[in-house]
């Protein structure tokens, strides 16, 4: 009988597993297992799908890197029709000036990684950004090329139909539980109470992760966080408008005829949110809209057209990822709890997945730092620029 792959949960993180395994050469049967085959309230659809290189530590650098590429060739991949908006304007992340030295070492190890990240200082930066207000700004550190960001929900349809295409079979039910043997998931058990009898289970349920590990009492501080979207036109023209970090927290990007943006609630407004989905209201009103309008003067007239929230998978531990096999359960493989970065890192974990299926190990690009071992032992994968 030829080997069976379950994969829980059916979005970005899921369907980039599938489609890797089979593009890899994995003959067996997979079947994804999604709740919620509208994926209305999946992180990935409520995402705002932009890409970074600027992160601190090697691995999400090298995980960005194969993104861009990635995405840059999309249509070599699926075909002339593919198209996934993929736009490039960079990342501008402002800094305070007392922050200018450590961000600008921090520019010059991503470009020894092979990014392309340039340190510029306020004068610079109101020449390429002249709407722009430099009031308190130090430095900014800006990817013109590599960074900018797409449409995740047409990422995920690609995606999707052609791990389908492949022989891929996508299973609409809610994963309930799991039959073990020794230190192997023998079944993954459904609500409707069927089973699905598994030689590998992939854990890719995003922001429920944590709880589906619980029922296997495994540890995986992974939860969903509410991040609010605002969408809104202002009287502003700027075709190279980047994807701009501003020192307040507040975050802002062109979309279509207008721009999104956001803000991370404060810590102390940051609870488990299992099944709240209403925008922060009051944040737009009192800390996005006052600190936008600072930084941009133009902004001070803007037309609210809707919001909407969704949810962070954060990885309670360290903001990042957690790739790769688990280290009690053998069949278990983990693709999970990028905590706000995994759609720019899909495609490096989804091949990730399938290369320790098929090889016991990863074979293209090296993701033991975001191993499981370190929820273990409780030691974080130090990442200086988390949002
Ligand atoms: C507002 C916002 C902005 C973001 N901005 C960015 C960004 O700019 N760049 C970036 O890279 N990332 C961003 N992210 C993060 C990104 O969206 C996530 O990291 C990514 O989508 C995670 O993908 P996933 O497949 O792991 O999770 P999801 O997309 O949440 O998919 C998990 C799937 O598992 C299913 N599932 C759950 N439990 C079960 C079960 N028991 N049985 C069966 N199925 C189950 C769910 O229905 C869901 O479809 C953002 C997220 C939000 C909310």
């Amino acid at each position: 009988m030829s080997e069976q792959v379950v994969i829980v949960g059916g979005a970005i993180m899921g369907s980039f597993a599938a489609w890797f395994l089979r593009r890899e050469g994995f003959a067996g049967d997979i079947t994804v297992v999604e709740k919620d085959p509208t994926y209305r309230f999946c992180s990935t659809a409520l995402s705002a799908a932009a890409i970074r290189t600027q992160f601190g530590t090697p691995v999400n650098i090298h995980m960005s890197l194969f993104g861009v590429d990635f995405f840059r060739r999309i249509k070599q991949t699926f075909g002339p029709t593919a198209d996934i908006g993929y736009v490039e304007n960079g990342y501008l992340i402002l800094g305070s000036p007392e922050t200018s030295a450590a961000r600008s070492a921090g520019a010059a190890m991503q470009r020894a990684e092979g990014a392309e990240v340039l340190a510029l200082t306020p004068d610079d930066i109101a020449q390429r950004f002249p709407y722009m207000s430099m009031d308190g700004v130090g430095i900014g550190t800006f990817g013109p090329t590599g960074e900018g960001w797409f449409d995740a929900w047409s990422l995920l349809s690609l995606v999707r139909g052609a791990a389908r295409d492949l022989g891929v079979r996508y299973a609409s039910a809610e994963v309930a539980g799991f039959d073990m043997g020794g230190d192997r998931i023998r079944a993954v058990r459904l609500a409707g109470g069927d089973s699905l009898a598994c030689d590998w289970c992939v854990m890719a349920a995003g922001a429920a992760s944590g709880a589906l590990m619980g029922l296997l009492g495994q540890p995986l501080p992974v939860s969903p966080r509410k991040r609010s979207v605002f969408s809104f036109r202002a009287p502003l023209r700027a075709a190279n408008f980047p994807m701009l970090f501003d020192t307040s927290g507040i975050w802002i990007r062109a979309e279509g005829d207008g721009f999104i943006g956001g803000i991370q609630p404060p810590a102390d407004r940051d609870p488990d949110a299992t099944g709240d989905f209403e925008p922060h209201h009051d944040l737009m009103q009192d800390v996005f809209w006052p600190a936008l309008a600072t930084r941009i003067p133009a902004m001070q007239e803007l037309r609210l057209d809707r919001s909407w929230a969704g949810h962070y998978e954060v990885n309670a531990l360290d903001h990042n990822g957690v790739v790769g096999r688990h280290d009690e359960i053998s069949n278990l493989v983990l693709s999970t709890g990028f905590s706000g970065h995994g759609v720019m890192h899909s495609p490096a974990a989804g091949r990730g997945v399938a290369e320790t299926i098929l090889h016991g190990r990863f074979v293209s690009l090296d993701l033991t730092p975001l191993g499981y071992h370190r929820i273990r032992s409780g030691t974080p994968m130090p990442e200086s620029i988390v949002y």
